[in-house]
């Protein structure tokens, strides 16, 4: 075996009008199943019937989205199908189509409804356990669809969130290569260039282009380019560092003071540069960019945490995994 193996999705198609050419899709990337399940919740389908229904689903099932006790019982109704599953929503309808297409080894197309974090492909599925967010190991998409007419609808702090969400690979990254020098710790050389790579033409947008195709093509990428890089390593090395665990741990440990994923990253990522690896430069463009694009007011209003409490979570990031980062070194 001399090389890597790596499950890339078979089909991945941006732009608009996707929705109603799921079928057309499918049959061009030769994508057959005897059942065709979508997934998803009665607001978001309510609003997209038009488009959805031009399509053919042999089963419509209707979930609330983001908790584990559902995913199992869905997961324990589609068990021993032969099927693929459409996931049609935001991050917490994915994350329980991810879980159960895991669970029941049935391949899953994600259809985002949001470009809000990396979700759409990626090898975790977060989902909340008793009032608690919980990962769970979860198998790459088949297939990625994402229709520039319906993620253009969604909240723009959503949107911003994704942004925050891919920028912050740069401070993964950087953890990643003071771990490799401090404890020897390998570095996957591919997945590190396509992690680094992901957020670089997102830093030319303003505020006021985040309606454009370009802008929205170039999120995408950046979320599923983010996505590739975990599935390399199997892990999400590239994509989550310092300031993931300080997201992950206002989670775990203030789940009445977090809020949206990607928000609490990007604060976290400007508090890193800032307070811990004291990088003036990396702090002033990264807050510059952050301003340009609106993504600054967006933290300031949904953030609930200030600067001079930053500090006091680095003891409970710590407790989140085993993953080398510059908090080790304060
Ligand atoms: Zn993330």
């Amino acid at each position: 075996m001399y090389y890597n193996e790596l499950r890339s999705p078979a089909v991945v198609q941006t732009g608009r009008d996707i929705l109603k050419n799921i079928d057309w899709i499918l049959k061009d990337a030769h994508l057959y199943f005897s059942n065709k399940i979508l997934i998803t919740q009665q607001i978001l389908f309510d609003e997209y019937k038009e488009q959805l229904n031009v399509n053919e689903f042999s089963e419509i099932i209707f979930i609330r989205g983001g908790e584990t006790a559902e995913a199992v019982e869905v997961a324990g109704k589609l068990s021993g199908l032969d099927a693929i599953l459409l996931g049609f929503g935001g991050g917490s309808v994915i994350d329980v189509v991810k879980y159960c297409a895991t669970k029941c080894d049935i391949p899953f197309i994600t259809i985002p409804t949001t470009l809000s974090n990396d979700s759409l492909c990626s090898s975790v599925a977060r989902l909340t356990f008793n009032g608690r967010k919980r990962s769970y190991p979860a198998q790459g998409p088949l297939g990625i669809l994402i229709d520039f007419g319906v993620v253009r609808h969604a909240p723009k702090k959503l949107t911003l969130a994704g942004v925050a969400d891919v920028v912050s690979n740069l401070s993964a990254v950087k953890d990643w290569q003071l771990s490799n020098k401090n404890t020897g710790e390998p570095i996957n050389e591919l997945s590190l260039m396509l992690a680094k790579a992901a957020p670089a033409p997102l830093f030319k947008y303003k505020e006021k282009d985040l309606d454009s195709d370009e802008f929205l093509h170039d999120l995408a990428t950046g979320l599923i380019l983010s996505g590739m890089s975990m599935m390399m390593t199997g892990n999400s090395r590239g994509a989550s560092g310092s300031e993931h665990l300080i997201s992950h741990a206002i989670d775990e440990y203030f789940p009445d003071r977090s809020t949206i994923h990607g928000l609490q990253v990007g604060w976290a990522h400007l508090m890193v540069e800032k307070l811990c690896r004291k990088d003036n430069d990396s702090y002033k463009t990264l807050k510059k960019f952050f301003d340009n694009i609106g993504l600054l007011d967006i933290l300031e209003d949904n953030v609930k945490w200030k600067e001079d409490e930053f500090m006091g979570l680095v003891p409970y990031a710590k407790t989140i995994r085993k993953r080398y980062t510059i908090l080790d070194t304060l």
